[in-house]
């Protein structure tokens, strides 16, 4: 069904997820890896059930980081034991929740955080694994968002270790379980990506060796990249594989044993292509000379985190697809122009890009903005001027899984 008819059918705007995609960059990235390596998915960058559904299916594990996450990782079929819960805020509530769902490994970010663990642990009578999450004190390889090696809010300082690890291994009510060090999103290509690996396995074997540290489950983080709200292919890595066995080999030559179990993290990069956003064109206007092409889709469905002042698109592919009938595909052409596009929002922070190339748009017109299945709903504003959320529907091929929109209690008692 064309973009254009399912917007005529579900309304718009409407986030289209497609099944094959997601089971595709799974597949993909398992392939990348060495046998044995555990892939979790972290539902941060899209928590829809169906989707969650199908990575777990393929043997995905989940990473989450609020009860929100848990529920919908419990939604999508993930069972206690598949979880692992991260983050350096967790509540007593929030542990209190995950771990009666029969969560047990947690990531802590300081010695508190773990004593939190510790407790709520205590309380159930249960013993909750932990990774010691790490704040590398080394500047890693190249990045693009970092969060190691300087002040963080992240993990702990590694250079501290050593003289914590006495406290840390006699916490009440937890173990620790191994390390994980998470420090790149989005590498800009596979050498950045195994530049990055490599000095996280060398700093986790280090630490073990200076501290004592035990290492059961090895979790390296991410990094894996997506292109995200424009025209294009998810990389895939074809060196990865061979690169990590050498350096986990050089390291941690345990690892084939399962001593340790190795783990990595992937948001954007297992669900960013699966999704599309179509929308469709408000109203055209010139101002001062300006084109603003304004759609019914701004800040508060996608890439909210924009008016943040991160995040910003730099450009927005967008496809016609051809009022109500078949698609004119993605090719502008002769009438391309330049345009301001904005949502409809009261607010001159709702700029979804400037100088975005377009074709000539009228207001009716369907649009497609590509790669935008994973930090689209959940990076967005969806409050803010209280529009209802977008209709997700999920394909697998032509089927239609699943439609569903998420809703907001305006019922202020
Ligand atoms: C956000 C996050 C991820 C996912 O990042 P992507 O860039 O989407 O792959 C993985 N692990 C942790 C701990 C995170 O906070």
């Amino acid at each position: 069904m064309t973009r254009a008819r399912l917007a005529a059918r579900f309304g718009s705007p409407l986030y289209v997820y497609d099944l094959d995609r997601v089971a595709a960059a799974h597949d993909d990235l398992k392939a990348a890896l060495p046998d044995g390596v555990t892939v979790f998915f972290s539902l941060k960058a899209n928590p829809h059930p169906e989707i969650g559904r199908a990575l777990r299916e393929r043997g995905a594990r989940a990473e989450i980081s609020s009860t929100g996450e848990l529920d919908a990782a419990l939604a999508a079929g993930f069972t206690g034991p598949e979880i692992l819960y991260t983050g350096p805020g967790k509540t007593g509530g929030e542990l209190a929740a995950a771990l009666d769902a029969g969560v047990r490994v947690y990531s802590v970010e300081s010695l508190t955080d773990l004593r939190n663990v510790g407790a709520a642990a205590t309380a159930r009578g249960v013993v909750a694994d932990c990774l010691l999450r790490v704040n590398s004190v080394e500047a890693g390889a190249t990045t693009s968002i970092r969060m190691t090696g300087a002040p963080s809010q992240f993990g702990i300082d590694s250079e501290t270790l050593a003289d914590l690890m006495p406290e840390l291994a006699a916490v009440p009510g937890t173990r620790l379980a191994g390390v994980h060090l998470f420090s790149l999103s989005n590498a800009k290509d596979e050498q950045s990506l195994i530049a990055e690996f490599r000095h996280t396995v060398s700093t986790a074997a280090r630490l073990r060796r200076e501290t004592g540290m035990p290492i059961e489950l090895l979790d390296l983080g991410g990094g894996f990249a997506a292109p995200y709200l424009t025209p294009g292919d998810r990389p895939v890595y074809g060196g990865l594989g061979a690169a990590l066995e050498d350096m986990l080999d050089e390291h941690v030559p345990g690892w084939r044993g399962g001593a340790p179990h190795v783990a990595v993290e992937s948001g954007r990069h297992l669900v960013g292509d699966c999704g599309e956003l179509v929308c469709t064109v408000v109203n055209v206007k010139e101002s001062r000379g300006r084109k603003f092409v304004i759609l019914d889709a701004g800040i508060n469905v996608l890439g909210g985190m924009s008016g943040l002042g991160r995040l910003l698109p730099i450009s927005v592919g967008l496809t016609t697809d051809g009022g109500t009938d078949e698609s004119t595909g993605g090719d502008p052409g002769e009438t391309d122009e330049t345009a301001t596009l904005v949502g409809p929002l009261c607010t001159p922070g709702d700029i979804l890009g400037r100088n975005v190339r377009l074709p000539e748009l009228r207001p009716g017109d369907v649009v497609t903005i590509p790669n935008a299945g994973a930090y689209g709903m959940t990076a967005s504003l969806v409050m803010f001027l209280g529009r209802p959320a977008p209709t997700e529907i999920v394909l697998a091929g032509d089927a239609i899984v699943s439609v569903s929109r998420v809703e907001f209690n305006r019922k202020y008692e």
